[in-house]
């Protein structure tokens, strides 16, 4: 499993282009599963790659790229019949050889040779994705499960035995009620106990938000019990059996239900940071706000068309990214370089700074917008009580 840390690693990550080093990444996207006897995934991986040595020739100086290249063609013709999408990182000139499995939703494969790793395609896989908790429940029976991208782990489970059923209680009514209140009763003490356990788990910092598989009839049983903090971090609800229930299925509709959470928040939050920077408040639209913002880490979510990229320049001394194309640094009258997308230098900031990544879709508020936007955490023109609370 690949972890925000080596994640923020990769983020962080950037090639000595004065010797001669490229940062080169390496993303396969298998073909869907009705497709896969052709090989054709393969084929195109195998293009891909040969394609970049070819343009590799021309580019370094040294052997570093050619056999950062030369390793993954090698580890692309192993490639045929992997059903899952793979990334490789690699910088021989640095030591850095990655390999990650990744869910099969990478969009297309494709190789990117640059002074920092490409981490687009990541960063859309998990730009907004929490940490999920997936808990299948009945009356009797939890099981909890994390879901970190497409993986699944058992975290723990809890089984109250039911007393025996009001049948065993004989023939009169008076029993068999009892019986009926007393199992009732137990179910209840069960439902607070996975509440609990779940508001535990929230607290210990195990999962940020949670999926519930349940019986439509155990669903009004159980709802009430959520602790209020755990209700809040709900993203939604599907239709389980505890006992049946398959991982693949658990997969399924957790993912469903967290691609849909994240696609509505991003609209909204987006939406949300629009109208206050129209209202002079906790958030910014353009280019070049989100950038001054960006660096003065005052921004808590991002927010790109999912097509967004532009020119900009960055600064080969402090880092400073400006989007007038500039050849000498404002903060520091170093020399500059330029950008072909400035998502490139974005990305792994936020990755580092742990900021909330959104890619929107259709949205003509962030469009007319510019295309991009964030939310802040602060504004540090501003003093706090003052007002953004009148903006806000
Ligand atoms: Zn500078």
């Amino acid at each position: 499993m690949m972890t925000r840390q080596e994640i923020r690693e990769l983020a962080a990550f950037q090639a000595d282009e004065s010797k001669g080093a490229y940062a080169l990444s390496f993303y396969f996207q298998p073909d869907p599963p009705q497709d896969r006897s052709h090989r054709h995934d393969a084929i195109v991986a195998k293009d891909v790659v040969k394609q970049a040595l070819k343009n590799a020739n021309g580019k370094a100086k040294n052997g570093w790229l050619h056999a950062d290249l030369d390793r993954v063609l090698e580890l692309a013709s192993r490639l045929p019949g992997h059903t899952r999408g793979r990334a490789v990182f690699a910088c021989s000139a640095h030591n850095l050889w990655r390999e990650f499995d990744l869910p099969p939703r990478l969009g297309s494969t494709g190789i990117y040779v640059q002074p920092r790793l490409q981490l687009k395609p990541l960063a859309m896989l998990m730009g907004a994705q929490p940490d999920l908790c997936v808990t299948v429940v009945d009356r009797q029976r939890a099981r909890f499960f994390d879901l970190r991208l497409d993986e699944l782990r058992e975290r723990g489970a809890i089984v109250h035995m039911l007393s025996r059923s009001g049948a065993k209680y004989g023939y009169h009514g008076y029993e068999a009620g009892h019986a009926e209140r007393r199992i009732s009763e137990e179910a209840l003490q069960h439902f607070k106990a996975v509440s609990e356990r779940l508001r535990m788990d929230l607290e210990r910092g195990l999962w940020q938000r949670l999926v519930v598989g349940c019986h439509s009839s155990n669903w009004p049983e159980f709802e009430p019990h959520l602790h209020p903090y755990v209700r809040e971090r709900l993203v939604g609800r599907f239709s389980a059996d505890v006992a049946s229930v398959s991982d693949e299925e658990i997969r399924k509709h957790a993912d469903a239900l967290t691609k849909k959470w994240i696609e509505e928040r991003g609209r909204k939050k987006a939406e949300e940071a629009i109208d206050l920077a129209k209202a002079n408040g906790r958030g910014v639209t353009g280019l070049r706000r989100v950038l001054r913002a960006l660096e003065t880490g005052e921004v808590q979510s991002l927010f790109l068309a999912d097509n967004y990229s532009a020119r900009a320049v960055e600064c080969t001394h402090c880092g400073h990214l400006d989007a007038h194309i500039v050849s000498a640094c404002v903060a520091c009258g170093r020399k500059t370089r330029e950008l072909n997308d400035v998502c490139d230098a974005i990305i792994p900031i936020a990755i580092r700074s742990d900021i909330e990544l959104f890619y929107v879709t259709q949205h003509s508020e962030l469009d007319r917008a510019g295309n991009i936007a964030a939310l802040l955490r602060f504004r540090a023109d501003q003093n706090r009580t003052g007002q953004l609370a009148a903006a806000s």
